[in-house]
Order: C-alpha cells, then sequence, then structure tokens
C-alpha cells in the first residue's frame, strides 16, 4: 500500500492553476474597500467630516455624537459593500491579530429587526479575551480587556465583515498589543524629529516615520504540508535531508513564476489592493519555493496594519490555490530562510524625506543630523534592537550565514563612511576659526544627490543606508514589524531629544546654529564609530572583530530577551513615554514564554515523529531486508548466502545504528523536557529549553535524516524535501 506521502504527491501532480476573472485595471481596485477620506466626505456632513480629519491627522477626541455620526456613516457605507457583521480587529502579543465578529442586526420586537452599529461599538469592545496572552497585567477572573478604535488607521472590508482597526488595553489601560504602543513611539519621533526640524525649516510641523516592507515566504501545495506534521504544528521541517539540488544554481531567483503560483499572486494582490495595499513588486526569491511580495512605503503604522493584513490574506487566498503560505523564518534547513526587511526613514510635512541626502549644503546638513542621530542611536540601543527582533524562528536565521548576523552593527557605503570619517578628523576642542567652518561646510556639501543611484549595497549588514532610508534586514518573516517600529523610533526619538538639548546648550552659551549642531555631529559621530562596520557580515572575521570592539553577539533569544530588565531600557521606555515598566516586565514575560511554548511544541513532536513515523518505517524496511536476507541463506546456503546478502546486512545494521542514537537522543531530551518544566522562572526555564532540551533537535534530526536516505523510497512516512520545494 502507498502511503499518505506519495497519495498526496499524487494530488499535487494533478493540480491545475485557478484563474481569477479580472480583466480592468488594477488602479480601479485601489482602496475600493476602504471607509477612507474620500468615502468620509460622501458619508459624512461637512462639518463632522472636517473634524474626523482633525482627528485623524493630528489625534484630537472625537466627541461622542461625532463619533455616532461616523459609526452610522460606516455602517451604511459597508452595508453597500456587502458587510453584515462588524469585528474590532487588533493585534494581540501572539504575533498574528484577532477579531470578534458581532452582527449588525438587532432584534426590536416580535418579528421586527434593524441594522444598528453607533459611537459606542465603534469606539469601544470588550471582546473577553482572557486567553490572550498578558504577562501577568490581566488575571484571568477579571479578564476584561478592551479595544478601542484606532481612527488614524482606516476601517475596511474583507468578506461580509467591517473590520475597525483597534489598539488593545487591559481594564487599567496598560496595552496589551503591538499597535499602542507603536502609536506612542511614532508620537515620540514626531514630536522630536519636528524640534530639530526648527533648526533648519520653521514649516515643518509634522514628521511621519515611513515604513516599506519586504515579505519573503515559502509556498507549499497544501497536501504535501498536510502529510507533515511538522509544518502543520510549527511551521517549519523538523526533519528532512537536503535534497541533491537545493539553491545552489541561484535559478530560481528572479526566474520566471510558475503558473499556479502566479494565479494566486494576482489573486492575493487583488484582494490586497482592494484594501488599499499599495502591492507592487512580486519575485522568486533565492531558495526553490521562496517568493517575496513588497508594497509602496506608508506611514509606519498603517504600513504595520497592511502588513499584518497581508499576512491574513495570503493564507486565506492559498488555501484557495492549494497552497500553504509558510511565514516561519526558516522553514527547511540548508536553504535560505525568510526575513522581512523593515525599509525606514522619517518624512516632513513640507514633503521632505530627512534621511535623503541634499540638493545643497543646507539640506546636507539636515540630511547629516538625522543620519548621525540615527546610527547613534543605533550604537547605544544594539542590545535593545536584537531583543525587539529575537523569536525561536529568526534564531535560526540570525548568524546562521546566509542572513544578517546576531551582531547588530549599521552600515553606510565608502562615500559617507569617508564624509564622516572627514568630519571626525576635523574635531576641534575650541572655537572654530572661520577655515574649519568652511572646511566642514565643504564636506558637508559635497554629498551629491546622486548619491540615490549609486550607493552600494552591503547584504551582510543587519542595519544598512540604502540611499534615502534605512534597512532593517534582521526582523523576521513572521513578525509583527510593530515589534522592531517601536524600538526603531522610541530610541531615534530619544537621540533627537537628546540632540536638541545639548545643541540648544552650544548656542546658548555663544556658539552659532550650524556650528554647534555640527560640532555636536563630530561627537555622535566620533562617539558612535565602533557600531559601523562595511565588510563582510558572514565572515567569522566579522565576529573576532565585533569582539574587539566590544559588540554584543548574543546568539539566542533567551540571552538577547535579558535585555528587557535593565533599568537603563526601562528608564528609556518611560522617559519617551512608549511603554511602563509594568507594560515592559509583562512583554518580557510574554516574549520569554512564547519561545519557551515553541520549543516545547518542537520538542514534543519530536519525539512523536521519530516514535511514530520514522520507528515504524525503520522496522518495516528491516523486516523486509530480514526476509530477503533469510531467503538467500535458505536458497544459497550458509555460506553464499551470506556472501549474497552482504549489503542487505550492513544496511540492516545501519539502520540500527541510527534508529536506536535517535531514540536515545529523543528519550535524553524528553529527561530534560521534565526537568525544564519543573523551572518557575520564565527567563531561567527559557534558557533551559535552548541549552537542555533544544541541544538535543540536531542530534535525533541527524540520525533521522540518514534513515531517511536508508529507507526505501516507497516507505518514507514523510513528504520529503524535494518534493515540498521543487513541486508546485
Ligand atoms: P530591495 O531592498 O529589494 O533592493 P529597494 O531598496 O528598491 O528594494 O526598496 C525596497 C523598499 O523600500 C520598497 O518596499 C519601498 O517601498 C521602500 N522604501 C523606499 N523609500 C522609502 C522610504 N522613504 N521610507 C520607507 N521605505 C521606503
Ligand atoms: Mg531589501
Amino acid at each position: 500500500m502507498a502511503t499518505k506521502r506519495l497519495e498526496a504527491y499524487q494530488d499535487v501532480l494533478h493540480r491545475e492553476p485557478r484563474h481569477v476573472d479580472f480583466n480592468g485595471k488594477l488602479s480601479d481596485l485601489f482602496g475600493k474597500n476602504v471607509f477612507h477620506a474620500e468615502q468620509m466626505r460622501e458619508y459624512l456632513p461637512s462639518d463632522t467630516y472636517k473634524l474626523m480629519m482633525d482627528c485623524m491627522t493630528h489625534g484630537t477626541r472625537l466627541e461622542r455624537k461625532i463619533a455616532d455620526q461616523v459609526a452610522s456613516a460606516m455602517k451604511d457605507w459597508s452595508i453597500s459593500k456587502g458587510a453584515t457583521h462588524y469585528t474590532h480587529w487588533f493585534q494581540p502579543l501572539t504575533g498574528s491579530t484577532a477579531e470578534k465578529h458581532d452582527a449588525f442586526f438587532k432584534p426590536v420586537g416580535p418579528g421586527r429587526a434593524i441594522e444598528r452599529f453607533d459611537g459606542d461599538m465603534l469606539v469601544q469592545q470588550e471582546p473577553d479575551a482572557s486567553s490572550f496572552p498578558n504577562g501577568g497585567i490581566r488575571n484571568t477572573f477579571e479578564a476584561r480587556g478592551y479595544t478601542a478604535w484606532d481612527p488614524s488607521s482606516p476601517a475596511f472590508v474583507i468578506g461580509k465583515t467591517l473590520c475597525i482597526p483597534t489598539i488593545f488595553i487591559s481594564y487599567t489601560g496598560e496595552s496589551l498589543d503591538y499597535k499602542m504602543p507603536l502609536l506612542k513611539a511614532l508620537h515620540a519621533m514626531d514630536n522630536a524629529a519636528v524640534e530639530v526640524c526648527q533648526y533648519f525649516d520653521k514649516n515643518v510641523t509634522k514628521v511621519n516615520a515611513t515604513l516599506g516592507w519586504e515579505q519573503e515566504y515559502f509556498l507549499i501545495d497544501s497536501a504535501l504540508f498536510n502529510a507533515r506534521p511538522d509544518l502543520m504544528l510549527t511551521g517549519r521541517a523538523l526533519f528532512g535531508h537536503a535534497p541533491a539540488k537545493g539553491q545552489q544554481l541561484e535559478d530560481h531567483y528572479f526566474g520566471s513564476i510558475p503558473e499556479r503560483v502566479h494565479a494566486f499572486m494576482r489573486e492575493f494582490e487583488i484582494e490586497a489592493l482592494l484594501l488599499g495595499i499599495p502591492v507592487t513588486t512580486r519575485h522568486n526569491e533565492v531558495a526553490p519555493n521562496q517568493f517575496e511580495c513588497a508594497p509602496m512605503f506608508e506611514e509606519c503604522n498603517l504600513a504595520n496594519d497592511h502588513n499584518l493584513l497581508l499576512m491574513d490574506i495570503m493564507e486565506k487566498i492559498a488555501r484557495k490555490h492549494n497552497f500553504r503560505v509558510l511565514l516561519h523564518e526558516k522553514p527547511f534547513s540548508g536553504v535560505n530562510g525568510s526575513g522581512k526587511h523593515n525599509n525606514w526613514s522619517l518624512s516632513t510635512n513640507t514633503g521632505v524625506n530627512l534621511l535623503a541626502p541634499g540638493k545643497n549644503p543646507k539640506s546636507n546638513l539636515q540630511f547629516l543630523t538625522f543620519f548621525v542621530n540615527t546610527i547613534k542611536a543605533i550604537h547605544d540601543n544594539a542590545d535593545i534592537l536584537r531583543a525587539c527582533i529575537a523569536s525561536a524562528g529568526n534564531d535560526h536565521r540570525l548568524g546562521a550565514n546566509e542572513a544578517p548576523p546576531a551582531i547588530i552593527s549599521a552600515f553606510i557605503g565608502t562615500q559617507l563612511s569617508s564624509i564622516l570619517d572627514d568630519l571626525e578628523k576635523n574635531i576641534k576642542a575650541g572655537k572654530m576659526t572661520p577655515q574649519d567652518k568652511t572646511e566642514l561646510k565643504m564636506n558637508i556639501g559635497k554629498i551629491p544627490q546622486i548619491m540615490l543611484d549609486n550607493t552600494d549595497r552591503n547584504r551582510t549588514s543587519p542595519f544598512a543606508f540604502t540611499g534615502n532610508k534605512f534597512e532593517f534586514r534582521a526582523v523576521g518573516s513572521s513578525a509583527n514589524c510593530g515589534s522592531s517600529m517601536i524600538v526603531l523610533n522610541t530610541i531615534v526619538a530619544k537621540q533627537l531629544k537628546d540632540f536638541k538639548k545639548s545643541v540648544d546648550s552650544r548656542i546658548s552659551k555663544g556658539e552659532a546654529k550650524d556650528e554647534a549642531i555640527l560640532k555636536e555631529l563630530q561627537v555622535l559621530i566620533k562617539n558612535s564609530k565602533k557600531i559601523r562596520f562595511e565588510g563582510n557580515g558572514y565572515g567569522d572575521e566579522w565576529v573576532k572583530e565585533a569582539e574587539k570592539r566590544g559588540l554584543s553577539n548574543l546568539k539566542d533569544t533567551p540571552r538577547a530577551l535579558k535585555v528587557w530588565h535593565d533599568k537603563k531600557v526601562e528608564k528609556l521606555f518611560e522617559e519617551m513615554n512608549v511603554l511602563s515598566a509594568r507594560e515592559l516586565e509583562a512583554r518580557r514575560e510574554i516574549e520569554f514564554d512564547n519561545y519557551i511554548m515553541k520549543i516545547q511544541i518542537e520538542s514534543r513532536l519530536m519525539g512523536d515523529i521519530t516514535q511514530n513515523y520514522f520507528t515504524p518505517a525503520a522496522i518495516q524496511y528491516q523486516n523486509k531486508l530480514i526476509k530477503n536476507v533469510q531467503g538467500l541463506l535458505h536458497i544459497l546456503g550458509e555460506k553464499n548466502g551470506r556472501i549474497a546478502s552482504k549489503a542487505q546486512i550492513e544496511i540492516i545494521e545501519r539502520i540500527s545504528l541510527h534508529l536506536n542514537k535517535m531514540r536515545v537522543a529523543a528519550e535524553l531530551m524528553l529527561e530534560q523536557r521534565k526537568i525544564a518544566n519543573k523551572i518557575e522562572d520564565v527567563e531561567e526555564k527559557a534558557i533551559a529549553y535552548c541549552d537542555k532540551v533544544k541541544h538535543y533537535f540536531d542530534e535525533i534530526r541527524y540520525h533521522a535524516d540518514k534513515l531517511e536516505l536508508l529507507i526505501e523510497d516507497e516507505l518514507w512516512p514523510l513528504p520529503k524535501f524535494r518534493e515540498l520545494l521543487f513541486t508546485r
């Protein structure tokens, strides 16, 4: 009888692409299912519309009466789109999004009903979500958590549901999600950046952080996916020998997109465009069956909502095409993992990108100010930046010789490096002479705009300047970008705030404004030098060099998360009004817990699969061989029979060897899990899971993968890498 694996494979061979019927212009679809400004203008009285716009751009409070009017407009609009239900859409700390649907429909008497949705229902909801992670903030007996509307991100309709983007907070007002601290970090950034912009342009009244993410993912046929319990439960292949052909030919990268995949991409892009997600780029990635999708960049909060929505839509649409999406950072060992580059910059209400080099010395000084302050922020807070991208999945990627290393550094390119070096050399203790000033101005003036087109690229850097933005490459593919954007915006805001203070103090001591700015920048350049690295981030020399420089190399999640305990970090987040000490502590707990649970599930599954899949397959094949050997001995007699069955006996022995070693390691792992489970403290427990439990993963896998090579193909129970990665 064929194994489930071979049955699944038969299914895949008969797949047809599912084509979507749409021949119009894509631009006609854009934002059709979003309740954005234009819809509001149509559905709201003009004074209400104005108040609403004010609330969206400046965060002013909406009065109850206005909220009622907006709710009613939203309801009418969404019903016209076919909606029957509404939900508060939020981002709990599990990493995905959550929703609880309620009907507009309300019975109002015998046989009578109306469609109801008022301001209260729009503004606040109580999802009674007692099983979302809360890090001890919300005891389950008072399970109240509230969702509250975020008017800066527009409502949208998916299927028959009106979705309202919301923050998620506890009864006592603490944040339990990514959105609320992100909004606060962006607010802090706005304030700090506007203040600094005043040195250069008094017309700047608002600075937005911008985010352009690039989402990498794998696509696997659903039949093969369903035949792999590890992919189903953990999102990654816990076992599997590398195929004879992997990515070494690099023939997948930017190659032509297979037809079935193309049909899937087209459908999810149409869905994305309807929701106002400006997806523009798609291509094959380096690994087989790996792809990437990227939109135009947007204001950070909106961009993050859009990324979460996109991940959700991708999964839903993939199922229609008999695909499953893997967002895990490292689904297959031996081929590239997936990341989510976060391209980040700052943009003013006057239309200036603060991280784009300018056309003249004055705008270059402004550029340098934001550029150097960002590097200083990375320098001072590298460990927080490392912590915000830490996860069990990303541990397989960071430092694994293909992704950014776990050492945080910044790459800025040769041209900017020499400009910063020149500036630093010119550092003068006392007052600048007119000649010093001219020299410095010349340096700054040297940064031409053409740099945008000729910046060198360094794919091995976790944090790289790419012409007019920084690219944070170490973010994991399954992550909520909120986590990294909260940290990045908070630390840069804090740095800008300190910079402003120092420059003001220089000015008050009689230095001219430009001179004060320049001198302060020189100090920052000097004090942040060790974070700059232009070489190969994958090389062993960098590890040694980084150690010499005193940079951290936190190789796993439990070590990286320790920084949340640091008093300095607590002070920073409190000062910037992004997270309170209590909120920070809760997050720390949740992240350690998430890590523990992920490793625990993987470990259990490893035990399960070795016992219930591999052991029986090994025995079955051995029995087949034993029967053959017995037959040969019977026919040929002892001596000739032994000679004739030499190969068989050798295979029987090798199977026994690997089977035993695999099982012994699995037993030892189980023992360690039992010990780890008794540990109370989350940090200690996470370390035990990392060092003691996960420690056995490689060994178990090594022997299992050897069995895969030894056992007859027909009998191997799980789809192999070559099937997972090369069929579509
Ligand atoms: P790649 O890194 O794949 O070579 P690019 O560097 O051309 O691609 O651009 C990647 C992403 O950078 C795009 O998704 C784009 O939206 C984003 N991006 C461009 N400018 C900005 C900006 N000012 N702020 C944030 N993101 C930006
Ligand atoms: Mg990129």
